[in-house]
């Protein structure tokens, strides 16, 4: 039986508040601490929260937002740059209610989560940006740049890729890893595609990385994954206007067979096209210290091709909190959750990885890439490492044992 009974939760994202609401479902209070002053922007424009995803945050009583906000996305179609189909892949089995993972808006998955803590009375305080953090004897002491503090039994850092609460807990963890990719997407309706609705459709394209999913309205969601070896400085990004992408995208795609061109062109609203660069976190030497830990992309970023991030994030909050319920002491339950979650996160890393290095690999290493591919799918897609991806259940019942 535990005997924390309240935590500092760093990160109002998505691991934070899915975080701060299973600690209540435990019995534990939290206080969640937002560095930004206003709700999230639309940012990465719109992600899947898979079947696993789902079911976690099921599991905490809070997915019938999310699912509402969202459409199903169950399957996922792969052709190279002339249109052939390369094989496809179903993400996941539909949860027992029929119910398949879902695409959603990153802004509106924020704030429907952050809605639901709130609604449950979990404070989120907004314009905390943690600077600082220290351990005492029987707890733990937070430092925010506005100069004020706070003091709790434990302090969970779900403060994202580049956390400040994985520098604290070792000074020598890696910085996030560029990828090589960079990654923009938009909303387009009115072109007409061959793809059934409420699918994706994906493209290893002559020199990038194509993808869109179908609502069952017709309008479509794509995004784009561009090669760009050397990692952008800060603010080179940003610096490029939203019509200069829109013209880039074009030139990318325009010797591919498919809608994408179309996709592009008829983007509503190409002025707010904006890119960001792909990162992961190398595996980490420590999750934890005595009274902090880390959760979510703190923890283990996996870049956006896995489609798990947000997914092992809520994850990661509800299998925290069991153990939190049930070690008594903190460092007992980190390093416990830290042996739960590592094996899983780091799979699906290490397999989105290699996609990763898939997406631009020249012309010799496409015709490679386009050769095996239908191969590599047939044995690999709805195999049972991808299933388990999928098909993750965390019982809530069940006790943990250290
Ligand atoms: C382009 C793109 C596409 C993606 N596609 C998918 C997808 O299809 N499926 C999927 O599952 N995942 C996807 N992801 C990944 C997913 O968005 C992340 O894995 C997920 O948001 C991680 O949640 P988190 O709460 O750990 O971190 P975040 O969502 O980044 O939240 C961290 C929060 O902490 C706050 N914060 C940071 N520092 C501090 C501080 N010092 N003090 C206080 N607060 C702080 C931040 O402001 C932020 O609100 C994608 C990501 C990108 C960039």
């Amino acid at each position: 039986m535990t005997a924390i009974r309240k935590a500092l939760v760093i990160g109002g994202g998505v691991a934070g508040p899915a975080a701060a609401m299973a600690l209540q479902k435990a019995g534990i209070e939290s206080v969640v601490y937002e560095a930004y002053p206003n709700p999230a922007d639309d940012v990465g424009v719109f992600l899947t929260v898979a079947t696993n995803g789902i079911d976690a945050l099921r599991t905490i009583g809070s997915d019938e937002g999310v699912v509402a906000a969202g459409f199903p996305t169950p399957k996922i179609t792969l052709r190279n740059s002339g249109g052939k189909n390369l094989g496809g892949t179903n993400t996941g089995a539909a949860l027992p209610d029929g119910t398949t993972s879902q695409t959603v808006r990153r802004s509106d998955l924020y704030r429907i989560i952050q809605d639901e803590a709130i609604s449950r009375g979990i404070q989120i305080e907004r314009g905390k940006r943690l600077v600082d953090a220290k351990e005492t004897a029987d707890g733990v002491r937070a430092v925010f740049a506005d100069g004020t503090e706070a003091t709790g039994d434990v302090l969970i850092g779900a403060d994202g890729i580049d956390s400040t609460v994985r520098n604290l807990i070792d000074p020598s963890a890696p910085p996030p890893k560029y990828t090589g990719l960079i990654n923009l997407g938009g909303y387009t309706s009115g072109v007409p595609v061959d793809t059934e609705s409420c699918s994706y459709s994906m493209m290893f394209g002559k020199r990038a990385f194509f993808g869109y999913a179908v609502l069952p309205s017709r309008e479509v969601w794509w995004y784009a994954s561009l090669p760009r070896p050397v990692e952008p400085k800060k603010g080179e990004l940003e610096a490029i206007d939203g019509l200069e992408w829109q013209r880039r995208l074009v030139g990318f795609f325009q010797h591919d067979t498919g809608p994408a061109v179309q996709l592009i062109k008829a983007t509503r609203d190409p002025e707010a096209l904006r890119a960001t660069p792909t990162r992961s976190v190398p595996n980490l030497r420590t999750w934890h210290s005595n009274r902090m830990v880390i959760i979510g992309d703190a923890a283990h970023a996996p870049t956006p091709t896995s489609g798990q991030g947000a997914s092992l994030s809520i994850e990661d909050g509800v299998v925290l909190a069991k153990c939190l319920r049930d070690l008594a002491d903190p460092r007992q339950a980190f390093g416990t959750f830290e042996k739960l979650r590592r094996p899983r996160v780091e799979a699906i890393i290490k397999v989105a990885n290699s996609i990763n290095n898939n997406k631009a690999p020249g012309p010799i290493g496409s015709a490679i890439r386009d050769a095996f591919t239908p191969i590599i799918m047939k044995l690999t897609a709805n195999s049972s490492f991808m299933m388990r991806q999928y098909d993750y259940h965390i019982d809530w019942e069940e006790a943990v044992r250290a």
